[in-house]
């Protein structure tokens, strides 16, 4: 039914590659955007999107991409999700290089990306309206102990979603946030926790179904798919068992008798 094209960065993997094919089965044109090429062309076989390598945290390469999307047809929405945690080190022990990392596809990656991309959603938005989806996180919200880096960068990004927001009143651009909680996706937690699988599964262990990539998936599409006037605005998406940052249930979920 829809014609609309929507840019996704971080589509090689994870939630932004679940994003990507969903919008696909609904009708979408795709451009998924990541550095890995190969995971780039694997998923273009499968859902038939378009791709373009790039590494959002590279101002040339963010050009590039505009420049791109500029010639190839509209950007009716914007899905900013490329990101990423480093490490889980406490304030005291975190490498600054872990943090810069973090800082940068999280927080400038999102800032580089809605700027390069802005007057391409505006020539579309003349004729109806756009939107800019950005991924943060529950941690953007609850400081937890090892989440430094990663609570300050996600902090960072919920500030600017804010200010975007504020600064694109009165335009018929919606300014929407989705911060998940614990979601379980092949990567994520692996790079985070420097590839020790035994910390991944010791993270997952006995969560009665943790989120995963397709939920997200499911919820960023159904509220860009909403009517153009219905602004989701920020949107919290937790697995049940998890009913804040520090309250998680390990093991089955039942009522009280
Ligand atoms: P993944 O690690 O699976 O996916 C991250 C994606 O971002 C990959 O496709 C990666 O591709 C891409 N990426 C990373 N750095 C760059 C870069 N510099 N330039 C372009 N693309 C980049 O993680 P998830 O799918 O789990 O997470 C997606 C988003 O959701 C992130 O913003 C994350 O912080 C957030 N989130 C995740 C949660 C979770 O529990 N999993 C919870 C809350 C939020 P490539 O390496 O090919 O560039």
């Amino acid at each position: 039914m829809s014609t609309r094209r929507v840019v996704i960065t971080g589509a090689s993997s994870g939630i932004g590659q679940a994003t990507a094919t969903l919008f696909a089965e609904q009708g979408w044109k795709v451009v998924g955007v990541a550095r890995r090429a190969d995971r780039l062309e694997q998923l273009a076989a499968k859902t038939g999107i378009d791709t373009f390598v790039a590494d959002v945290t590279q101002q040339d390469d963010v050009e590039a991409l505009r420049d791109y999307l500029a010639e190839s047809g509209p950007v009716h929405a914007l899905v900013n999700n490329a990101g990423g945690a480093f490490g889980a080190a406490s304030v005291e022990e975190s490498d600054p290089a872990d943090w810069l990392r973090m800082f940068e596809v999280n927080v400038l990656g999102v800032q580089r990306v809605t700027s390069a991309l802005l007057p391409l959603l505006r020539k579309v938005a003349a004729d109806g309206h756009a939107d800019i989806m950005t991924v943060t996180s529950t941690a953007g919200f609850v400081p937890y102990e090892g989440g430094g880096g990663y609570n300050a960068a996600k902090f960072a990004a919920h500030g600017v979603v804010g200010v975007l927001r504020l600064e694109l009143a009165g335009e018929p651009i919606r300014v929407l946030e989705i911060a998940p909680g614990m979601v379980k996706t092949d990567e994520f937690a692996f790079n985070r926790l420097g590839g020790d699988t035994s910390k991944v599964e010791a993270l997952y262990a006995g969560v009665e179904a943790p989120l995963v990539a397709e939920d997200i998936a499911e919820a960023i599409v159904h509220a860009i798919e909403l009517p153009g006037h219905v602004n989701m605005d920020m949107i919290t998406i937790r697995p049940v068992a998890q009913a804040a940052q520090h309250k998680l249930i390990r093991g089955e979920l039942t009522p009280k008798a």
